[in-house]
């Protein structure tokens, strides 16, 4: 399948081309995408791969084939079985999931009716109660394709019921020193998954430089790190982390931050903080 930017999401495009090739191939995705992510982009090569004819072929599969009357007509918007939602001013409105209710009982030109859902986290609730009924219904062989810049914004019975990823993209227009923040925090919550002594992970700190703000960014920066391993954990067969760890990880984050925000010393915050992580 062609994926933008497959180099930083390369683990994720390959279990998207595995499922494909493999014919597991979900009734719902939810893919969690910052706003710099090209998620019409996306969403084409993924649709591309589930139904162009080439792609799950023996000998086209895995490849790229964008030469296809299917793969031309999704580049132009125009195949039948595929529907786009996307916002209406601020939100996605009931009409929209009603429109979307219309076109599954369609049957499709080729195998599937597709539904793609841009900013879901944007649907009103009464869509996004439409939608959990369409979603508990059976959907024979349709498939829908849910994208959000934070998942936490769908209510939980959706995103109980859709394979979820987190499509990472180019820390864009952050500056270097953020995305230092950022391999900081992921080296942090990393080494302390995987129990490296307390000296090793301290030293990763500059303790007596970080400014309060700073520190409260690199928490930040941390606890999206284990929201994201959270995410990437509940995709696997067998999952890799423990939740309760994970979930203590961020309890722990929370209240390093409380702590720096009433003054605690930031070394002595995240100095503690480290050797609760570490147990
Ligand atoms: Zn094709």
């Amino acid at each position: 399948m062609n994926f933008p930017e497959s180099s930083e999401n390369k683990k994720l495009i390959e279990r998207l081309e595995k499922s494909v090739q493999d014919g597991r191939i979900s009734h719902a995705y939810l893919f969690e995408a910052s706003p710099n992510t090209d998620t019409m982009a996306f969403a084409k090569a993924f649709v591309k791969g589930i139904l162009c004819p080439a792609e799950l072929s023996p000998d086209g599969r895995g490849e790229n084939c964008g030469r296809c009357e299917l793969c031309s007509k999704i580049d132009h918007d125009n195949h039948e079985d595929i529907l786009y939602i996307a916002k209406d001013g601020n939100s996605i409105k009931d009409e929209a999931i009603i429109a979307m209710q219309e076109h599954l009982k369609v049957k499709p030109v080729m195998d599937r009716n597709v539904t793609v859902i841009f900013d879901s986290g944007s649907m009103t609730l009464r869509a996004q109660n439409r939608l959990l009924k369409t979603l508990e219904e059976p959907l024979g062989n349709a498939v829908m394709i849910l994208f959000a810049e934070n998942m936490e914004n769908l209510v939980d019975t959706i995103r109980s019921r859709c394979v979820k990823y987190r499509i990472n993209s180019g820390t864009g227009k952050s500056s270097r020193k953020a995305s230092n923040l950022r391999a900081k925090a992921a080296d942090i919550v990393d080494m302390s998954l995987r129990g490296e002594p307390y000296y090793k992970i301290r030293s990763l700190i500059p303790m007596g430089k970080l400014s309060n703000e700073e520190a409260i960014k690199l928490l930040d920066e941390m606890e999206l790190v284990y929201r994201n391993i959270i995410i990437d954990n509940s995709s696997e067969e067998v999952p890799l982390y423990d939740f309760d760890r994970l979930y203590d990880g961020i309890y722990t984050v929370e209240h390093t931050k409380n702590e720096i925000r009433s003054n605690v010393s930031v070394k002595y915050a995240l100095g503690n903080l480290i050797l609760k992580l570490d147990r």
